[in-house]
């Protein structure tokens, strides 16, 4: 595996501070680097790295962080992790508990009556949980295990077999509780194969910016942020995360979670690793221990850190922001379907009864009961309403029977409700179809994006309201063109214009014609303008009514049309040549010029539209 590419920011505000830090806790020079391992006591005190990747893979760091030394305890949530996976949780919980123990790292008691090592944070059940992994019957299990740290790492980890042997040559304690166990029938396996691969882990080479990795992969769900690989189920990274939260820190858990308020964990090397959930990990190293064997200068860093930047899992402070972004009616949002008068008076006096929520962020249970309290707060004023999902980042499944509820109960008032850009969501639109059909009921109304479920707001409160017949073929008196013609201009106007019918689907003009030479006047149906986006795909502007224009800006100008139209219902037109404009313009002249007062009467129209558009 090469090792990944990070982008290390250099001039940030977090960078700053991870710099103040480093240079505020240098000269702190109490504790005692580990001696009980030998080879540990080589460490220089000085040594100081601090290294932050946050959940999308940027990297911030100061000090010794490409110094490599062993991972030790950290390896503990580590392996903990591979084990629920490779055995299930049921197997793991059947060898050790996830009670905090209150007692050192290397503490010798077992739960009393079960045997079982009281949680995988502790030493005890540390060789539990690796035991798990040597019961699978690998030629050499420490090489599952260090792929495992290697995936979280985002490259390839070796041991350091000094340290290895080192602790091998010394370990009798662990030897002690290895046995123990055995003795417990917590595994029945090799003593020493169980104690030597635990050992090998502990003595896996790391630096600081690893441990930053490793702290942000069970940050991110699971997923390494730097090279996308899935390493856990979200499910695995709970459960780590928890005993990190209870146990991590040993008989200092509980002082730790009160002041810093992350999950961590620490080893004796002087590694110390802690974890912002969906947010971001951090890893210090500093050799010198305190008392309960926790980096001292880990430990301040990690403190300061939390407090600076507002970490604190239990903090109020955290708050997710409101579900609702924003709350619009058909008063103030319109589609980009250009409405006739009658059409758009109709929305003025009832665009009120159509409401539309903007919803945003990640949205968990609470969520969903804010956006059901909020919806339904004056649904009986309320006729259409829609949800927006654009600004939606995640759903969880959960709210999939609160969703449903709020559309019934949206339903039962005798309203409408419809779901916008849901689609970027599938496994939540799947979901919630799926208990519609299971309920035997609708499903829910849904629009590729927040324009169409507008228009259909509109649509649906001009049908309510309005008593307009749905497909009238306008005459040309009645078109927005002719308004201030006199009957005899209009006759004069009828007998140079021909007639023309679309069906829907047709194309009516292409954006690539150049040189054209006709407008129309919209009789009947409906008709959409696309223009080409960037990307290639094709974007609605607008939306054509009976009593509107099309083509006349290129038509007058001489140019290139603006962009392809297309019918979208049958459509019928008047077709004006630009010829005949010629004709009629020496002819009659004033009817000419009441002609282009109108077009530029509606194009005004069209214009404001647009500005609306635009937020
Ligand atoms: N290998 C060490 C031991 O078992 C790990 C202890 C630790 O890091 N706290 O003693």
């Amino acid at each position: 595996m090469p090792a990944p590419e990070t982008s290390t920011r250099t001039s940030s505000p977090v960078q700053a501070l991870l710099e103040r830090l480093h240079e505020r806790h240098a000269p702190d020079t109490s504790g005692e680097v580990a001696s009980y391992i030998p080879e540990l006591a080589t460490a220089d005190p000085g040594w100081f790295g601090i290294s932050m990747v946050t959940a999308d893979g940027s990297t911030y760091e100061v000090g010794d962080t490409r110094r490599k030394f062993t991972i030790q305890s950290i390896s503990k949530p580590l392996t903990f992790a591979l084990a629920l996976e490779a055995v299930g949780e049921q197997e793991v919980r059947r060898h050790v508990d996830v009670e905090p123990s209150g007692e050192a790292f290397n503490s010798i008691t077992l739960q009393p009556g079960t045997g079982l090592p009281l949680n995988p944070m502790v030493n005890a059940g540390a060789i539990a949980t690796t035991s798990l992994i040597t019961s699978l019957g690998f030629d050499r299990p420490i090489d599952r295990i260090l792929n495992e740290y290697s995936a979280f790492a985002g490259r390839d980890l070796d041991i350091d077999e000094e340290v290895f042997s080192s602790e091998n040559e010394t370990g009798h304690r662990n030897r002690a509780i290895a046995h123990l166990l055995r003795n417990a029938n917590v595994f029945d396996d090799g003593v020493e194969d169980v104690v030597e691969t635990y050992f090998r882990q502990c003595a896996t080479l790391v630096d600081c910016r690893d441990l930053a990795t490793i702290a942000a992969t069970l940050a991110s769900t699971g997923v390494n942020p730097v090279t996308r690989e899935r390493v856990l189920r979200e499910d695995t990274v709970r459960n780590v995360l928890s005993v990190m939260a209870s146990c991590g820190m040993y008989d200092a858990a509980g002082d730790w979670l009160y002041t810093v308020g992350l999950p961590a964990k620490s080893g004796v090397a002087g590694g110390i690793i802690a974890v912002l959930p969906g947010q971001l990990g951090i890893a210090v190293y500093s050799p010198p221990l305190d008392v309960h064997g926790n980096s001292v200068r880990g430990v301040k860093v990690c403190e300061d850190i939390s407090d600076e930047l507002h970490l604190h899992v239990m903090s109020p402070a955290r708050r997710p922001p409101p579900p609702v972004r924003v709350e619009r009616t058909c008063l103030n949002s319109r589609s980009k379907r250009l409405r006739s008068r009658v059409e758009q008076a109709i929305l003025t006096q009832h665009g009120h009864r159509a409401r539309v929520f903007e919803l945003q962020g990640e949205l968990s249970f609470a969520a969903g009961e804010l956006v059901t309290s909020s919806a339904l707060a004056d649904a009986d004023e309320t006729d259409f309403a829609v949800l927006d999902f654009n600004a939606v980042r995640s759903i969880d499944l959960i709210d999939v029977p609160i969703f449903s509820h709020l559309v019934e109960s949206y339903e039962e008032t005798g309203g409408e409700i419809a779901f916008s850009d849901i689609d970027r969501h599938p496994l939540f639109a799947d979901a919630l179809s799926r208990q519609r059909d299971q309920d035997g009921i609708h499903p829910v109304r849904t629009f590729a994006d927040l324009d169409l479920a507008l228009e259909w707001c509109e649509q649906g409160l001009i049908d309510r309201y309005g008593d307009i017949d749905p497909d009238p073929e306008l005459g040309l008196a009645q078109h927005g063109a002719t308004i201030g013609m006199s009957p005899e201009q209009i006759t004069l106007l009828a007998s140079h214009l021909d007639h023309r019918d679309y069906e829907a689907g047709d194309l009516i003009y292409d954006e690539t014609e150049t040189a054209v030479h006709e407008m129309l006047l919209v009789t009947s149906g409906k008709i959409s303008v696309l223009i080409r986006t960037e990307g290639g795909d094709h974007r609605r502007v607008a939306t054509l009514s009976p009593g509107m224009t099309l083509g006349e800006v290129a038509m007058l100008s001489g140019g290139e049309r603006i962009g392809t139209s297309v019918a979208d219902t049958r459509v019928a037109a008047y077709v004006l040549e630009s010829g005949d404009l010629e004709v009629l313009r020496s002819t009659d002249p004033s009817l000419v010029a009441i002609l282009f007062e109108n077009l530029i009467k509606m194009m005004a129209v069209r214009v404001s539209n647009l500005r609306d558009n635009i937020h």
